[in-house]
């Protein structure tokens, strides 16, 4: 393991990287380009929120009035609260702060806690929005589900309008007032925000523009942030829960043998790892099922044409990674880089599932 490599362990804590493919046949090789680390799907560590061990009991829970000294401060407590912003998810991760391309939801969670004991009064809950740093406005259609330990709400893609590059959105859920309960702790209250920047791709100049060029009409509400600060490692590019798709062009710039079409595929590889992320539901949650599925449909097989040398597949080979190469290999059939392997006729039939927003 690199220095390189632990840092970008360190720095990818809280995303998920997921690698171009590694460059493996022809003029790819032998460029000194450091071949992509494992398929990592390291999560962000689990943050739980705290138990509340002992609900008290106001007065009111007792059948009297409680008008002495001690339950006075139980009767202001709200009948029901978030915890504070470290527990926030975006999109199940514990960050909470995102890039999303225009045109992409996200679902924003906060925990949530009560001092009423263990039948709580729970209230209805929505969503608000305020861009970049505007009035708190109700996200229409929002509604919270109230977990164990977690309120969840699905917020409609933001779209940035048009002639704006970007725009910071803070989200966070709001109850509302309860009809029950003692009459002073009946109160609206609101979630720690979370906040996402939404980049309007057709705002992207130089770079990021070069990659977003042939993912366009296959990604369209994708972000490409050209990498500055080692989010890709020693990669070229990834796929990120919390940044979207990265292209570290700067490295790419150095690879002068490397033709355009292959680079270029990369961010179409990573698009095809978006498309995995958002097809399955876009959350932490769904990706584990989108693991088991791939693991189900992509096998490691070899071109059965005896005359057709099967590229070897890398040691970081993964069902997940060779879908993206099929997919990927749909659009631009070159394989510069690719995992290695085969792709099989019922591998590229659900590989192409993914351009049509639908799971294999
Ligand atoms: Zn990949």
């Amino acid at each position: 393991m690199t220095s390189g490599r632990r840092l970008t362990a360190a720095l990818a804590a809280t995303a998920l990287s997921l690698l171009a493919a590694p460059a493996v046949a022809g003029p790819a090789d032998g460029r000194g380009a450091a071949p992509d680390a494992l398929l990592s799907t390291r999560d962000v560590p689990e943050v739980v929120p705290p138990v509340l061990t002992a609900p008290e009991r106001s007065a009111s829970d007792r059948g009297d009035r409680g008008d002495r000294a001690p339950s006075a401060r139980a009767y202001r407590r709200p009948l029901f609260a978030f915890w504070g912003a470290k527990y926030n998810r975006i999109d199940g991760f514990a960050f909470t702060t995102a890039t999303r391309g225009s045109g992409t939801g996200i679902q924003v969670e906060a925990a949530w806690k009560t001092y009423r004991g263990v039948r709580p009064i729970l209230p209805k809950v929505f969503v608000q929005a305020r861009v970049d740093g505007g009035k708190w406005t109700k996200v229409a259609g929002t509604k919270g589900s109230i977990g164990k330990q977690y309120v969840a709400a699905r917020v409609p893609a933001h779209v940035v309008p048009t002639g704006v590059a970007a725009q910071t959105v803070d989200y966070r859920l709001t109850t509302k007032k309860p009809t029950k309960g003692p009459r002073r702790a009946r109160r609206s209250v609101s979630s720690k925000p979370v906040s996402v920047r939404f980049e309007n791709p057709a705002a992207y100049t130089g770079d990021a523009a070069r990659f977003y060029a042939p993912i366009a009409g296959l990604c369209p509400n994708a972000s490409v942030t050209i990498d500055t600060t080692g989010l890709t490692g020693d990669r070229t590019g990834v796929f990120n829960w919390q940044h979207g798709i990265v292209i570290d062009a700067a490295t790419l710039a150095t690879l002068t043998a490397e033709p355009e079409v292959s680079k270029l595929g990369i961010a179409m590889h990573e698009c095809a790892h978006m498309k995995q992320f958002y097809n399955w539901g876009g959350t932490r949650q769904t990706w584990d099922q989108l693991v088991a599925r791939s693991a189900e449909v992509f096998v490691p097989d070899v071109n059965p044409d005896p005359a057709v040398p099967t590229i070897p597949m890398a040691p970081d080979w993964a069902p997940l990674e060779h879908a993206a190469d099929c997919a990927k290999e749909l659009i631009s059939p070159e394989r510069y880089r690719t995992y290695g392997g085969y792709c099989n006729p019922t591998e590229s039939a659900a590989a192409g599932l993914l351009w049509q927003n639908q799971r294999y």
